[in-house]
């Protein structure tokens, strides 16, 4: 992304919705609560007819997020989870899917679960392995996912090198942007189909909503999502839109803000002699390094590192510390912290975490905006506590 595009965006962020209002002229959108919307005859509708298809405050977040991705448009849906499982209703019964083998934990249990169902195969491959993805390529794949960095490891992929060898193989080409958004990557320039986002995360940015979104490059993906979300009823409530909007006005300056934070955090880490590894692709000691360098304009605020001791020295580490919270997520203006052995990645078998390189005492930081100093000074009190 150039720079001037960067300034447009934060204006466009911040001023979506802004001066809508026909009635009273108040400076944000209202929220528009109606589930059903007066009809000027019955043989004419007006734009809004009914809140499961359509919704004021719906739609003006949608074309902000479209706008941000660069897409013909945006659907947003309930949560992550339901923008996942709409794009797969671009595909046919049977088809195959090929994953990411560390994908989202959610995305592996929708994924397998709806192979199990018979609705679709699945096949989870290393991405970052150009022979294994070939390999999964040549199977006719219909949708191919990306997600990069991986979570809870932060391990680069090259969005554009696989959405290239995807498009030959005639696959749809999605990627999860939920840990970067299109302020740091922008996945339909580099030839993705379609990026989606747990808008849970970064978008909002204040823990308190869950939603998604999916944006669609063609006007073609965009009608044919855009049918499905109302032919199920995945589309997000209004107050959900309306505060995720307000959320969004600050993603550029969170983002810097975190971002900032988390590279202090990984310079700290790494200097510590009970860190035995730091994963951030921020760092030049890095390998993902110069994939960030070349497709983002910033390495993102997540971060894990693994600690000396195992899991009673990651769970003590854990425990002591007080601006850090203790809880899975991510992507809010507080820091948290999390180990993913007995919180988020628990649900994968241990044989599998390990094969994965997570060990037990990998922990995971979601970097928030407070101030850096009282973040170090925490994670030191950690350290001293083990
Ligand atoms: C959280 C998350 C999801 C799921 O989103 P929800 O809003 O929790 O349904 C999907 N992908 C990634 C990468 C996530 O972090």
């Amino acid at each position: 992304m150039t720079d001037r595009e960067d300034t447009q965006h934060k204006t466009k962020i911040v001023q979506a919705g802004i001066g809508s209002d026909p009635a009273h002229g108040s400076v944000p959108p209202p929220l528009y609560l109606s589930s059903t919307y007066l009809w000027p005859s019955p043989s004419e509708k007006g734009e809004y007819d009914y809140g499961r298809s359509n919704n004021p405050n719906r739609t003006i977040l949608a074309d902000a997020l479209a706008e941000l991705d660069g897409g013909a448009g945006a659907v947003v849906t309930s949560s992550g989870m339901s923008a996942i499982d709409l794009v797969l209703n671009l595909i046919s019964a049977d088809d195959l899917v090929i994953a990411p083998h560390d994908c989202y934990g959610g995305t592996h249990r929708l994924l397998t679960h709806r192979a199990e169902q018979g609705r679709i195969r699945v096949a989870f491959v290393d991405q970052s392995d150009k022979a294994a993805l070939d390999e999964a390529l040549a199977k006719n794949p219909a949708l191919v996912m990306v997600e990069t960095p991986s979570n809870p490891l932060m391990r680069v992929v090259d969005v554009k090198a696989i959405c290239t060898a995807a498009k030959s193989a005639g696959a749809i080409t999605v990627v999860d942007n939920t840990f970067l958004t299109p302020l740091r990557l922008r996945p339909l320039d580099l030839g993705a189909d379609i990026a989606l986002q747990s808008t849970t995360k970064y978008i909002n940015g204040h823990s308190d909503i869950i939603g998604g979104c999916v944006v669609a490059k063609s006007d073609d993906h965009f009608e044919q999502l855009t049918w499905w979300a109302n032919a199920a009823g995945v589309t997000a409530s209004a107050f959900d839109c309306h505060q995720t909007l307000r959320g969004l006005r600050t993603l550029a300056l969170r983002l810097d803000a975190a971002e900032s934070n988390a590279m202090a955090i990984a310079k700290f880490l790494t200097a510590q002699p009970a860190v035995t590894s730091v994963n951030y692709p921020g760092l030049p000691s890095d390998p993902g390094y110069d994939l960030v360098a070349a497709q983002q304009s910033g390495p993102g605020a997540m971060l894990s590192f693994e600690i000396a001791g195992g899991l009673e020295a990651a769970t003590r580490f854990c425990q002591s510390l007080d601006v850090f919270g203790l809880a899975a997520s991510l992507g809010g203006v507080e820091s948290l912290i999390c180990l993913p052995e007995t919180m988020t990645h628990r649900g994968m078998a241990e044989s599998a975490r390990r094969e994965a390189g997570i060990s037990e005492s990998l922990l995971r930081l979601s970097v928030g905006i407070e101030s850096e100093s009282d973040l170090l000074t925490d994670l030191a009190k950690g350290f001293s506590a083990i």
